[in-house]
């Protein structure tokens, strides 16, 4: 799905049926690729992002060796001259001409790591990024040059929820949920069973929020989305479709009770999640009573156009507030999920890594989640990631270029007067 695609169909915005219809057409008609894959050949979002890069890469000529895991930085002159790498258990070294970019991403899958710079370390495996493969080797490689490090207290946080994998119980499955913690006919306690968050706010947002909720109250971390059958008649919960597509007959029974959870009553619920009933009780009834008037007096949900995007246009006065008054009702716990982390090694304009004094390390260049955030401990909004990484690489490549443009032409002088002087 593109962006447009997935915002009409998952808000059943008008028109989404035959948009649902178009995309179904285009995928079964591609008869040829149908007889040979399940995989749309039309690529989207991330996908035509990386596509592209792979088409532009190639038709330089450019190496790419895939599976080859940076493992230690050797500098010797004051520069790093040597960077050892390890392919399936073997290792060879490769010696850079004019500089090293590490772009290998954060630290999100390395739990010492968490435990060591996060205030809420929160686990890897509620990390919704590739499974193992950001454990911030290049960051610590760095630093064992001498590289200072900025912005490390914190992850790019979106809610996510994970369910066991079907076909390997021993792995989780890791499922955003960052669009619907803000969906109608719910809301989102902490384990005392009270609001803490705009649960439509960003998903940046809604996360330093659960950090916060955490240090102040201990009872966050996961978090609990709370709902009713109305919610989930209509929206996604975690990983569960919604019942017009996935009625509750077709969740595993495993699920029931250790994944998501169900009561008649909201009593019984609260009993079932062991939260305090009466607080509960009183955060729904003050939900119902803002869904009434369209008026969130404690957080605001719905008072601008980004939440409004997570709400249901049929509901009115406030697209965001619907009244959580449908038996049964439901309860999913929401961990503290990230996107990457936020911190890394800390380089200059120049995207040059720099030391505890930010002198440049010669050689030595960072981009993306392999360095601090420009944007510090902030999410201006999507995009707030992949921008600066593509730019700041784009930025170390030319300031690579020109230090070598520089070298190559003091070389040239230095022979020409090498030659001069032995004519002469
Ligand atoms: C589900 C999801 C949705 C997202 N949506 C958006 C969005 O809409 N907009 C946005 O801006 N951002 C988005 N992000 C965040 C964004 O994808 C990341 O912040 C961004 O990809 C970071 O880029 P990077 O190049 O720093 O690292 P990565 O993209 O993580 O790439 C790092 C690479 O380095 C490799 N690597 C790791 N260790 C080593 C090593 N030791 N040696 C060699 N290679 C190594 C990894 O295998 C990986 O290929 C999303 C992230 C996720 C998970």
């Amino acid at each position: 799905m593109d962006i447009g695609q997935f915002f009409a169909i998952s808000t059943r915005s008008p028109g989404w049926i035959t948009v649902f219809l178009k995309m179904l057409w285009h995928y079964w008609s591609d008869i040829n690729t149908r007889l040979l894959s399940s995989r749309d050949r039309r690529f989207t979002q991330g996908g035509a992002l990386m596509g592209h890069l792979y088409h532009k890469i190639f038709e330089r000529g450019v190496e790419v060796r895939t599976e080859t895991a940076l493992k230690e930085l050797i500098a010797s002159d004051d520069r790093i001259t040597e960077v050892k790498v390890e392919i399936i258990g073997r290792q060879y070294e490769i010696h850079p001409n004019h500089g090293v970019v590490l772009a290998a991403g954060g630290f999100e899958w390395n739990q010492e790591l968490r435990d060591k710079f996060f205030q809420v370390p929160g686990l890897t495996r509620h990390s919704s990024s590739p499974e193992d493969a950001n454990r911030g080797e290049t960051i610590v490689a760095g630093m064992a040059q001498g590289a200072a490090t900025e912005h490390t207290e914190a992850g790019w946080w979106i809610p996510t929820m994970h369910k066991p994998l079907e076909s390997a119980s021993n792995f989780d499955e890791i499922h955003q949920a960052a669009f619907d913690v803000g969906r109608p006919h719910s809301v989102c306690v902490n384990r005392n069973g009270q609001r803490f968050v705009n649960e439509a706010c960003s998903y940046d947002e809604f996360g330093v929020a659960m950090v916060e909720d955490q240090l102040k109250t201990g009872a966050n971390t996961p978090c609990w989305l709370v709902f009713d059958a109305n919610f989930r008649r209509k929206f996604t919960a975690g990983g569960f479709l919604p019942s017009l597509i996935m009625p509750d007959w077709r969740i595993p029974a495993d699920c029931w009770d250790h994944y998501i959870f169900k009561a008649d009553s909201i009593r019984g619920l609260a009993e079932k999640i062991h939260l305090p009933e009466s607080a509960l009780s009183t955060t729904i009834n003050n939900m119902n009573q803002y869904a009434r008037t369209g008026e969130d007096p404690e957080f605001g949900r719905g008072n601008n156009d980004y939440d409004k995007m997570f709400g249901d246009p049929a509901i009115s006065p406030n697209p965001c507030l619907g009244p959580i008054d449908q038996a049964p009702y439901y309860a999913v716990p929401i961990n503290l999920g990230d996107l990457g982390t936020k911190g890394g090694l800390k380089a200059n304009s120049q995207a040059q890594v720099v030391d505890g004094n930010d002198k440049p390390i010669p050689g030595l260049y960072a981009a993306g989640n392999n360095s601090g955030s420009p944007f510090g401990n902030l999410y201006p909004g999507a995009g707030g990631t992949i921008g600066p990484a593509a730019t700041f690489g784009f930025v170390a490549a030319n300031h690579i270029a020109s230090e070598a443009g520089k070298n190559l032409k003091q070389q040239a002088d230095d022979d020409d007067k090498g030659k001069q002087e032995k004519v002469a």
